[in-house]
């Protein structure tokens, strides 16, 4: 199951009410694209959902297969199958992005009760299951023993979130921005990599500012329109098209009315 439903939430950051009521429901196998204007509170809706200890719940819920999450911490929440991938990677220096990437593995596995997951023990075993990802996301094998991020180029920050994605295999995927600075080739190829680690029990949330990724999707099924706080309206793919050419401010008018 992979069934993430968020009921009414209000956040606040330090005082300032951002999220002012979000409801959005999903459900294993779909694609689903939030698109808004900029400062709307698209990246806040990502980090509240992976517990960002700034943010404030001030009302509303956040469930996965039924249950609130809220009293959930990052780690926890990570735990049962969540999985962020930042706007903006950050550079750690000092941890191997492929020590990162086996550690994170296997505490998911271990905690994934009932789950068949192999917990890998010898760096070597790991590798190999690495190479047969990294290949996908278009990065070379080379990035593996390099620190995570640390000096990676932006398009090759993007491609390592997808590939975080595709080897943790998370159960609900939420990518906070993965074109932003990308050139219109590398925005093609971290597409086509989202839609192959995307599979049919897992979800994928997209967040974006601009259609032209969503273009090179295999699958959207839901976009929806984030605006001031909020879900203003959703459609299937063809309101991104629409949105591309008209642009936000129809929703906005449309919303209060
Ligand atoms: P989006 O991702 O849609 O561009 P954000 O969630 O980043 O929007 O921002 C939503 C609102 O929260 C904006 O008005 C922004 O200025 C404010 N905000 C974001 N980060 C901070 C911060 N560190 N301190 C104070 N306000 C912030
Ligand atoms: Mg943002």
């Amino acid at each position: 199951m992979a069934e993430l439903e968020i009921k009414d939430l209000h956040v606040t950051r330090e005082g300032k009410e951002i999220l002012k009521g979000v409801n959005l429901k999903t459900g294993p196998g779909e694609v689903h694209a939030i698109m808004g204007p900029n400062g709307s509170g698209k990246s806040t809706l990502s980090y509240t959902l992976l517990a960002h200890p700034k943010y404030e719940v001030t009302q509303g819920d956040i469930l996965l297969d039924g249950e609130s999450i809220l009293e959930l911490t990052a780690d926890e929440r990570a735990k049962k199958g969540l999985f962020l991938g930042f706007q903006y990677p950050t550079e750690v220096s000092g941890v191997g992005f492929s020590h990162f990437l086996r550690t994170s593995y296997n505490a998911l596995s271990k905690a994934m009760k009932g789950e068949e997951r192999e917990v890998f023990i010898t760096v070597r075993e790991f590798q190999n299951y690495l190479k047969e990802n990294i290949n996908s996301v278009g990065l070379r094998e080379d990035f593996l023993s390099r620190y995570l991020n640390e000096g990676f180029s932006g398009g090759e920050k993007k491609r390592a979130e997808v590939l975080q994605m595709a080897v943790l295999k998370p159960k609900i995927s939420i990518l906070d921005e993965p074109d932003s600075g990308l050139d219109i080739d590398a925005v093609q190829s971290v597409a086509k990599a989202i839609s192959q680690v995307s599979d049919k029990d897992s979800t994928t949330i997209v967040i974006t500012h601009y259609a032209r990724i969503l273009n090179f999707l295999d699958k959207l099924d839901h976009v929806h329109v984030f605006a001031d706080g909020k879900i203003l309206k959703s459609g299937d793919a063809s309101l991104a098209q629409e949105l591309e050419k008209r642009g936000y401010d129809w929703v906005l008018e449309e919303a209060k009315q």
